[in-house]
């Protein structure tokens, strides 16, 4: 399957807001899109339920992307729910809505609603992980090949990206 026209131009959108000197790391551009937002993003590392690498979770005033604890590819989970956002798959909102009626939502319900979520269809009819995953995978491949005086570094230690 080829990659949409609107997940080519969300990718070319978020590397045009990548710093203009030094690398350009998956974690610098969470930072950039961030900023560009004017609403924070952070990222952590958590210990999600099996078989979920990532989450997205909306908060009123911030985002955060939890990343499944020692994930191998973890950059590619980044770019994951970085494409969510950037695509405005707000699928999550489910996950508000239980929060609300809930004291503590667990772990195990989060996890069994983003199950639920798998494969789910966009606003326009697109399976909204299959544009996330187009995403994640065009981004990490544009970034290996950025210009040599962009010292393009995909590849940052995860307690680097996550302090
Ligand atoms: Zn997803």
């Amino acid at each position: 399957m080829s990659t949409s026209r609107n997940v080519t131009r969300a990718v070319n959108a978020v590397l045009d807001l990548a710093p203009r000197r030094g690398e350009v790391s998956l974690p610098r551009l969470v930072a950039a899109v961030s900023a560009d937002r004017g609403r924070p993003i952070e990222l952590a590392t958590a210990e999600l339920p099996a078989g979920v690498c990532g989450q997205w979770r909306q908060y009123t005033d911030h985002d955060v992307f939890l990343i499944q604890h020692g994930l191998p590819a973890w950059d590619r989970t980044l770019a994951h729910e970085l494409g969510h956002l950037v695509l405005g798959h707000e699928g999550i909102h489910v996950l508000e809505a239980a929060r609300e009626n809930t004291e503590i939502a667990s772990l195990e319900l989060i996890g069994y609603m983003l199950n639920q979520r798998t494969g789910c269809m966009g606003p326009s009819g697109v399976d909204a992980e299959q544009e996330a995953e187009d995403f994640a995978a065009l981004l990490i491949y544009r970034l290996g090949r950025l210009p040599c005086d962009r010292s393009s570094i995909v590849q940052v230690r995860l307690g680097e990206a996550f302090g």
